[in-house]
C-alpha cells in the first residue's frame, strides 16, 4: 500500500516510532555468545560443514544481525526460505554463501543470479528455467536439485530421480553444488520414517555415480537429524532451531549442548490489590478466592505472546514463578504474585532466567499448544531486539 505521507514527512516518523519502540520495557534479548557456543557444539557433534538456516528473521531472533554474527564465527554456509531474504542478506554485506530452500516463483531466476543466491531446483521444468536464464544472461547459477524423499513438499521424487539427475548433469549453465531433501519426522527418536528417507535418498545420489558425475555435497539433517540420526549428517547438515538453543520439541533428547540464545523479558508496570471475587481482564474468566496482588506487564498476543496461555502461563518476578492470570490483552497481561511484593520496573522474564527460575521456549510452547518453532517465529516487529556478547554489546 502507498503511503499519503511525502517521503520527507514518512521518514522522521518512522525513526519516531522506532525509537519509541527501543523504549519499550518489553524486549527480545538475544545472546550472541549463546549463537557462537551452539555452532561450535554442532560442529563438534557432527564434524561435517554447517548450513545455518536464517530463515523467517532467523527464527524471530533478527535476520540480519544473526547472520553477520554466524558469518564472523566462519560458518560455511546459510540457508533462507525465499529469495527476498537472501537479498536482504547480500545487502546487509553477508558474502557466505547462501541457498534459499523455497521454490522459485515466476521470474525469480534472475534475482537470485544477480545476487549470488544458490538455487533450490525441484524439478526437470524447474531446471529449464534456470539453465535458460543464466544462459540469457550469461552468468552460471549454482543449484541444489532436491529430491523427495517422503515429505511430499517440493522436490523429485527419489524413485523418478533417475532423468532429473541426469538432465542437471547434462545442463551447461547449471553447477550442480548439492544435492538435498528434507526429513518429515527426525525430531522423534523412534520413528522409522527417518531412515526410509536416508536410504531413498542415498539411492538417488548413486545416479551421480551411475552417470560418471562428481557427488555434489549431499544434505538431508535438520536439527532432529543433528539430534538423532548420525546416518543422516552426510556431508553438511542444516540446523535452524538447534542453533538458537531451542530444541525442535520437549521430547527430543539433549544429545549436543546448547544454550537458548533468546530471553524475552518485560518489566512490571502497574501494582495493585484486586479484592476477593473481583475478575480480571477480558471476558471476567478468572477472580481471585481471597484479596490478592496483581501486577500488569506490557506484553500481550499483539507481540506474539500467544492468547492461549490466558490463565495458563508463567511469569518471573523477584526471581519467583507467579502465574499469568485472566486472559492475555493485546498489549497486556496480568500477573498473580498473591502476598509476595512487587515494584514498578521489577524485570520480569517470560522466556529465560531469573535467579534459580527457568522458562523454556520449549515448555511454554507445550503450554500454549505450540511447537516453539511457531512461538519464536510468531514474535513481532514491535518488540525491540536487543543483542549482547559477540564483540560488541548494543
Ligand atoms: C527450516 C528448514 C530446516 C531447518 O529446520 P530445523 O528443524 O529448524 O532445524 C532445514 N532444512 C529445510 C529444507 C528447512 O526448510
Amino acid at each position: 500500500m502507498r503511503s499519503p505521507l511525502p517521503p520527507d514527512l514518512e521518514t522522521p516518523a518512522a525513526e519516531t516510532m522506532s525509537r519509541a519502540l527501543e523504549d519499550r520495557p518489553t524486549r527480545i534479548r538475544v545472546d550472541l555468545d549463546a549463537l557462537s557456543h551452539n555452532l561450535d557444539r554442532i560442529r563438534r557433534h557432527v564434524g561435517v560443514p554447517v548450513m545455518g538456516i536464517v530463515k523467517a528473521n532467523g527464527y524471530g531472533h533478527g535476520l540480519l544481525r544473526t547472520a553477520l554474527h554466524l558469518q564472523a564465527q566462519g560458518i560455511e554456509q546459510l540457508g533462507v526460505a525465499f529469495v527476498e531474504e537472501g537479498v536482504a542478506l547480500r545487502r546487509a554485506g553477508i558474502t557466505v554463501p547462501i541457498l534459499v530452500l523455497g521454490g522459485i516463483f515466476g521470474d525469480q531466476v534472475t534475482q537470485f543470479l544477480a545476487h549470488d543466491l544458490e538455487i533450490t531446483v525441484s524439478s526437470v521444468d524447474k531446471l529449464g528455467q534456470v539453465e535458460a536464464t543464466a544462459a540469457a544472461m550469461g552468468r552460471p547459477a549454482t543449484v541444489h536439485l532436491k529430491i523427495d524423499t517422503g515429505m511430499e513438499r517440493i522436490g523429485v521424487h527419489s524413485y523418478s530421480a533417475g532423468p532429473f539427475i541426469e538432465a542437471a548433469v547434462a545442463s551447461r549453465w547449471c553447477r550442480i553444488k548439492g544435492v538435498y531433501s528434507h526429513l518429515a519426522c527426525a525430531d522423534d527418536p523412534d520413528s522409522p520414517m527417518t531412515t526410509l528417507q536416508l536410504e531413498r535418498f542415498l539411492d538417488a545420489c548413486r545416479h551421480f555415480e551411475r552417470l560418471g558425475a562428481p557427488m555434489p555435497i549431499r544434505h538431508i539433517a535438520n536439527s532432529g537429524g543433528v539430534l538423532h540420526f548420525r546416518d543422516t549428517w552426510l556431508d553438511m547438515v542444516r540446523p535452524g532451531i538447534l542453533m538458537y538453543g531451542v530444541r525442535p520439541d520437549v521430547t527430543a533428547l539433549a544429545t549436543v549442548d546448547v544454550r537458548p540464545a533468546m530471553s524475552l523479558l518485560s518489566k512490571v508496570i502497574y501494582f495493585k490489590v484486586v479484592k476477593a471475587g473481583n475478575p480480571v481482564s477480558y471476558g471476567a474468566t478468572w477472580a481471585p478466592e481471597y484479596d490478592t496482588r496483581v501486577v500488569t506487564i506490557p506484553i500481550g498476543y499483539g507481540d506474539g505472546y500467544p492468547r492461549a496461555l490466558s490463565s495458563r502461563g508463567e511469569v518471573l518476578v523477584r526471581g519467583r514463578r507467579f502465574p499469568i492470570v485472566g486472559r492475555v490483552c493485546m498489549d497486556q497481561l496480568m500477573v498473580d504474585i498473591g502476598g509476595y511484593s512487587a515494584w514498578n520496573e521489577d524485570e520480569a522474564v517470560l522466556v529465560g532466567t531469573q535467579g534459580a527460575e527457568r522458562i523454556s521456549m520449549e515448555a511454554l510452547a507445550a503450554r500454549a499448544g505450540m511447537i516453539p518453532y511457531e512461538l519464536l517465529v510468531g514474535l513481532t516487529d514491535r518488540i525491540p531486539r536487543t543483542y549482547v556478547g559477540g564483540r560488541s554489546r548494543s
